[in-house]
């Protein structure tokens, strides 16, 4: 058994329209879940399904903004009865404290740990009473790395982390299993938009000495989807491209 394994059921995966989401619909769609492609961007959610369908996959689109706690709830209703659910979209904003107004702070929570928390409270129990299921929240190194800049985006991403464990203990013993993905830096429309060229510059930091690409998360969010990862509940996996030693040569 392994990642490739076919997987069944329906899939809702949060920010799907751009970066990590996006892949993460495709390569679901690839094994056969039937997906449900959430963003607010009605053009590129049409593509995606368009593109899954060209392939011969199942998928829908719902847009809904998740910074509103009621279409939060919207989303979970559209959704239905979900067997995996990919807390993907997100947020960040590298501002120094001063800088990162209240709209900044609340919006980066609202979307960041907010919703996935909605999200989780909504169809977890369903879930549960199933007797099975698998929840994938992306984090962030910014959850565990410190950095000058960017400390709302990272409490945000901390707290997820925070959840996901929580949640494991909650809802694992009826048979539903909650991890998390925490990447460095990755190239997608949002790093791309914030940095453009200069998103390479990130990957100077790590080990492998590259951003990473959406397609490198994907696989390991279709590795805790899927039954390769029965032993696997409450965990973070890091995907950073290796922290480098501090110490010189
Ligand atoms: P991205 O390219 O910026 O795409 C963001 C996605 O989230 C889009 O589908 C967007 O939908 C959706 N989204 C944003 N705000 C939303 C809102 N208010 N309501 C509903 N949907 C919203 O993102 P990404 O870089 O792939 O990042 C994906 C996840 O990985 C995020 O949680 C991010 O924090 C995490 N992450 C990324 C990196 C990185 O380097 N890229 C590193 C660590 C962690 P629309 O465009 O349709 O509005």
């Amino acid at each position: 058994m392994n990642s490739a394994t076919t997987l069944t059921g329906t899939a809702l995966v949060t920010g799907a329209t751009a970066g990590i989401g996006r892949a993460v619909a495709l390569g679901l769609a690839a094994r056969g879940a039937e997906v449900v492609a959430h963003g607010r961007d009605l053009d590129r959610g049409a593509r995606l399904v368009e593109e899954i369908t060209a392939h011969g996959g199942r998928a829908r689109f719902v847009a809904a903004d998740l910074t509103d706690a009621k279409e939060v709830a919207r989303l979970a209703a559209e959704a239905g009865e979900v067997e995996i659910l990919v807390n993907n979209a997100g947020i960040y904003e590298f501002t120094s404290t001063p800088d990162t107004d209240t709209d900044s702070f609340d919006r980066q929570f609202a979307v960041n740990t907010r919703a996935p928390f909605l999200l989780v409270g909504a169809l977890a129990p369903a879930m549960a009473a199933r007797g099975h299921g698998s929840i994938i929240n992306i984090t962030s190194s910014a959850a565990t790395s410190p950095a000058p800049v960017g400390g709302a985006y990272g409490a945000s991403k901390a707290g997820i982390e925070a959840l996901t464990r929580s949640w494991a203990t909650e809802f694992g013993t009826q048979g539903v299993r909650i991890n998390g993905v925490s990447p460095g830096p990755v190239r997608t429309a949002g790093t791309t938009a914030m940095l453009g060229e200069n998103v390479e510059m990130l990957g100077q930091a790590n080990v492998r000495g590259r951003v990473g690409e959406p397609e490198e998360i994907a696989e390991i969010v279709l590795f805790l989807a899927g039954p390769a990862s029965s032993y696997i509940n409450g965990t973070v996996i890091s995907a950073t491209g290796g922290e480098r030693s501090s110490l010189p040569g």
